[in-house]
């Protein structure tokens, strides 16, 4: 490769694209496949993708199969030679959550505790190193960079959490997207779906949510920009509570959607956005 010449670089997820983006800074180019309001779980490759993921010289995506279907397409592809990297494969394994009663995979949902998201820098910078040698210096800088922001950002998180008294610090969402922001922040996180979309939520399920969120006082629920929003809406009429708001999980915002001052195309905007209004409903 000539040098300076930026390096092709697909992402699956806005937030894995994000992350890229950041430490590749000008070295690299990046595309991502699913755009906003995308359901990674549920997602399938379309002819166009396979081209992109064709023409690349490193591709990205956040593994622990959250890209459930795309997950083996990926790694047939880095048997061809291509770099090929899961940016979770870095994380320490007792810091990721493990499945619940169901078996299966550990909680693919790391970006959300935003310590966790900066342990996946070093993979970043190590594969785009190997893809281009000669930039192994810049890629380094730039990943201290991103790190000492990222941990900025989780200083924030902490600080913004903590106008919430423990008790109030209860998130019923869609699908459990936030165990790991539940750990990391002290709250209790009930997810109407399991960790996946894939399944439905029955109606067990929601009468139980119903009456936790009676019992608990929970001020208000919020519905996922990814996920369809009847269930918890119907969840809110049933338990007379408040719907807090649309947080993004498993996809972020458009790139250049300002709200209250906060980029929601971004994975610093995204998670601003979110912390904020949860913050503000359960008040
Ligand atoms: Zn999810």
């Amino acid at each position: 490769m000539i040098a300076q010449e930026p390096l092709k670089v697909v992402a699956t997820t806005g937030m894995v694209g994000d992350l890229v983006t950041r430490v590749a800074g000008e070295r690299g180019e990046v595309e991502y496949l699913m755009g906003p309001g995308v359901d990674p779980h549920l997602y399938k490759a379309t002819a166009s993708d396979v081209r992109k993921l064709q023409r690349a010289d490193v591709i990205f995506y956040n593994g622990l199969f959250l890209e459930g279907k795309l997950q083996s397409i990926l790694e047939r592809m880095g048997k061809s030679g291509r770099f090929v990297e899961a940016i979770s494969v870095g994380i320490r394994h007792n810091r990721l959550l493990e499945p619940g009663e169901g078996g299966g995979h550990p909680d693919p949902h790391i970006w959300f505790d935003t310590s966790l998201w900066a342990e996946c820098i070093p993979t970043v910078v190590a594969t785009l190193s190997q893809a281009a040698p000669e930039s192994a210096d810049y890629f380094k800088t730039q990943g201290q960079l991103v790190q000492a922001e990222m941990l900025e950002l989780h200083q924030w998180v902490l600080s913004k959490v903590s106008e919430l008294p423990k008790a109030k610090r209860i998130l019923v969402t869609s699908h459990d997207a936030y165990g790991y922001f539940g750990r990391a922040y002290g709250f209790t996180v009930v997810g109407l779906q399991g960790i996946s979309t894939v399944s439905e939520a029955a109606l067990a399920d929601m009468a139980r949510l119903v009456d936790f969120i009676r019992e608990n006082q929970v001020k208000a629920i919020f519905v996922e920009s990814s996920v369809p929003h009847a269930t918890i809406e119907r969840i809110a009429t049933d338990a007379k509570v408040a719907i807090g708001g649309e947080l993004f999980s498993d996809a972020m915002g458009t790139p250049g959607q300002i709200e209250n001052g906060y980029d929601l195309g971004t994975y610093d905007g995204m998670v601003r956005h979110n912390v904020t209004m949860i913050v503000e409903a359960l008040k």
